[in-house]
């Protein structure tokens, strides 16, 4: 095993470990502050920042874990108490990241503990896949006294002399010995025999996938140009962020490859973070193809699997650390690189306490340490696209053309409103793309149709009286889905029978509306009964290793068209398919969220970026209501410069980011009442420090979403000029801030949503 001593400033010196008489300790409570405790003699010089302590808390026996974060030579803590044991013979965080927790707890508005318990995987704390076993060996001592011993502990050091090679527990001895355990430990006494304390795993899957030999690339004079720029900060040696911008199919990961091989050779790390469903077998593949050894951490993982990912991470057996959102907290011992792929992804932001972006927070981490960022995306987010153009925080990298000089595929836009006057009957797909899908499959390329719901129809409505099915926890219509026939919330997961009669008005006009994936499915069978055809949703996909083993199928050529929600919409690299279709471009659209037009923006991109990626071409139908909004006309156009001028200068009106900042306080409660007096108060106490520091306060009102799983739920947006600002107002306003009559409050800086 590795040392796990962390180099602090010089990468060889070895930390002696703590050695003060206090540490201050953080613990994974609701207060945000830090506790001191006394730390015996015997724990001097084997505690280190990060590790992680027993220490008793509150009345009684109570005890807790903690985390050291440092010394202390003296304390005024009346009545200190003592650190109880040590959880860990190291410490499992590495100083960059106790110094990143720190940051991440005041700008997240996150007591300290709560961070540092994020940044631990759950599968590393319940030690998943590894258990401590006690083995018995013979001794040196053995081998000179074994003739003078009696006759039982000599049959366990005979036992023990035959099995050399298999491990036997003091137990297993005594039984294959005939004796007790009693005779061991006596033996134990004598030295004659050691129990020692082994650990072993139980880790079954290998995470192998077959590689095939990488194919010789040689960079085009974009992805080079790109590639110098980044190997120039690599070479400085210090903190800066590169976006690179370019387009789909534009060789990006070409070019981060070869800039992490650059790390890689000398000795240092590099975390790259993908969108989830961006970690196919393919990326995979690529990166395994290069490196010799990558650590990869997503959701498909077993905890035991990651347990084992996360340790050859800390003990030094990983170059690369490819992952989602959360590998941003890899414990790399010298990171080098940092690179965000589609940075614009809202999948980055985490959606539970500490509500925190990765893209930001591998920044700021970069920052730490003094390491260059990449941030890839065909279409940055506006923030990072500001950071670059007015304030000049970034450089920049441009990859304009597709690799091979493959032109960006043509996209043409369907009004289904004249669809729907032209043609009888209801169907999900226009005439242009059925077409397209049937002339496609003669020709034996392939189709990626796209749909942002799942289900079969999204609204149930009465005819008659209007009635909609709605959640009866959650202010949310309900979804019909075939396969087993049920009603379901796609908040909180209820199921009901769909309704015969309206429960209003009791009259037979229930009408079905609005398509989702199953729906397409249906009419993709009816309509083209020899195709084989692969959905992939969540519905679909509930089985682990479904996605892979559909991404598989579709690349063998053994599926002709995939039909999809996100999961296909993003990072999939198949030349053969030459038709895309999204289905209806208006569910984004339609969203009551200022990010909406840039969330239909990227997901067309996205999506016509599947196609075109062979020499056969490719071609984008977006079926829309709403033909002539600016943002699907420009998308249409792969303009995205046009887009974000015309974006931008919206948000800048309204005062939306990039220009200031937003952060969300959310109440919850099952009675409505105490949620909306709650907000009340809150936004109340919030008045005067918001005025001072230049805040402007929205609301309280409702949620866009007023209930979930019965919770009722009210919010405040606050607006900032800056986040200096809102930093400004949390300390201000940090008494303020604690939850009126114990209800349930979230913090939110940086929303992604505002539902
Ligand atoms: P992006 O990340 O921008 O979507 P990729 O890096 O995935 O693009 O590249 C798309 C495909 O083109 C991949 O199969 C990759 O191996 C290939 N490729 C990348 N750069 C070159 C190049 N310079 N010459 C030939 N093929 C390339
Ligand atoms: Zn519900």
């Amino acid at each position: 095993m590795t040392t796990l001593t962390m180099p602090q400033t010089d990468p060889n010196a070895t930390d002696p470990g703590l050695t003060t008489p206090f540490v201050s300790v953080a613990l994974p409570i609701s207060v945000d502050q830090t506790f001191t405790y006394a730390l015996p003699e015997a724990m001097r010089g084997k505690v280190w920042p990060g590790q992680r302590v027993v220490v008793h808390f509150g009345r009684g026996n109570r005890t807790a874990i903690g985390w050291v974060v440092g010394g202390l030579e003296t304390t005024d803590v009346a009545n200190v108490k003592t650190v109880a044991e040590l959880v860990d013979a190291e410490p499992l965080l590495t100083p960059d990241l106790l110094d990143l927790a720190f940051w991440m707890s005041r700008y997240y508005v996150t007591p300290i503990g709560q961070v540092f318990d994020a940044i631990l995987p759950a599968a590393v704390k319940k030690n998943a896949g590894f258990k401590t076993v006690q083995i018995v060996v013979r001794s040196e001592k053995a081998e000179s006294e074994v003739d003078r011993i009696l006759s039982k502990q000599r049959r366990v050091l005979d036992r023990l002399a035959e099995s050399e090679g298999t491990p036997l527990g003091p137990r297993e001895l005594a039984r294959q010995a005939g004796c007790t355990v009693a005779v061991i430990k006596s033996l134990a006494e004598k030295g004659l025999v050691e129990i020692i304390t082994r650990e072993v795993t139980d880790f079954a899957r290998d995470l192998f996938i077959e590689l095939e030999e990488p194919k010789a690339i040689h960079l085009n004079a974009e992805q080079a140009l790109a590639l110098q720029r980044i190997k120039n900060q690599i070479v400085a040696d210090k903190f800066g962020v590169i976006l690179l911008q370019g387009v789909t199919g534009s060789g990006k990961t070409e070019v981060y490859l070869r800039a992490i091989a650059d790390v890689v050779a000398a000795g240092r790390q590099a975390i790259v973070l993908v969108p989830e469903i961006a970690l196919t077998p393919q990326t995979i593949r690529r990166f395994r193809e290069r490196f010799a050894q990558v650590a990869i951490l997503h959701s498909d993982l077993t905890d035991a699997e990651r347990h084992r990912q996360w340790r050859d991470i800390r003990q030094g057996r990983a170059d690369v650390v490819i992952g989602a959102r959360s590998a941003v907290f890899a414990p790399v011992q010298d990171l080098g690189l940092i690179v965000i792929d589609e940075e614009h992804e809202n999948s980055f932001k985490q959606d539970t306490s500490p509500r925190y972006h990765a893209r930001d927070v591998a920044i700021m981490r970069a920052s730490l340490v003094g390491v260059p960022v990449v941030l890839g995306s065909a279409t940055p987010s506006l923030e990072s696209y500001q950071n670059v153009r007015a304030i000049g925080h970034y450089q920049e990298a441009r990859l304009n053309q597709r690799v091979g000089g493959r032109p960006l595929p043509p996209v043409h836009i369907i009004d289904m409103r004249q669809e729907a006057v032209e043609r009888k009957g209801q169907h999900t797909l226009s005439r242009a793309l059925e077409k397209a899908i049937g002339e496609a499959w003669r020709k034996q390329e392939q189709v990626i149709l796209f749909l942002n719901r799942r289900g079969f129809s999204t609204h149930l409505f009465c005819v008659k009286c209007g009635h909609v099915a709605k959640c009866p926890d959650c202010d949310v219509g309900l979804t019909y889905h075939t396969k087993p026939g049920v009603l379901q919330c796609h908040y909180c997961g209820h199921q009901e029978p769909p309704p015969e009669r309206c429960p209003a008005c009791s009259a037979e006009t229930i009408n079905y509306w609005g398509t989702g994936t199953q729906r397409v499915e249906e009419e993709m069978r009816q309509k083209f009964p020899d195709i084989r055809l692969g959905r992939m949703d969540a519905d679909a996909m509930r089985q682990r290793g479904g996605h892979a083993s559909l991404l598989s199928a579709f690349r063998d050529g053994e599926v002709d068209v995939l039909l999809g929600t996100q999961m296909v919409a993003k990072g999939l690299d198949f030349p053969n398919v030459t038709v895309v279709g999204v289905v209806n471009a208006d569910v984004a659209l339609s969203l009551p969220d200022f990010r909406a037009n840039e969330r239909t923006f990227q997901l067309i991109t996205q999506v016509a970026g599947r196609t075109g990626r062979g020499p056969k071409g490719g071609e984008v139908f977006v079926q829309t209501f709403q033909p002539e909004h600016l943002t699907i006309q420009l998308a249409a156009k792969h303009d995205y410069e046009a887009f974000a001028q015309d974006e931008l200068a919206t948000r800048k009106a309204r005062g939306y980011p990039p220009f200031g900042r937003l952060a969300r306080i959310l109440v919850r409660s099952q009675s409505h009442q105490k949620a909306h007096e709650a907000i009340q108060v809150l936004a109340g106490r919030l008045i005067e420090p918001a005025r001072i520091v230049g805040v402007q306060i929205l609301g309280p009102q409702a949620c866009p979403i007023a209930k979930i799983s019965r919770f009722w739920r009210y919010h405040i947006l606050l607006k900032a000029p800056s986040a200096k600002a809102l930093l400004h107002l949390w300390d201000m306003a940090r008494d303020d801030l604690a939850p009126p009559g114990n209800i349930q409050m979230a913090i939110d800086v940086d929303p992604q949503s505002t539902l």
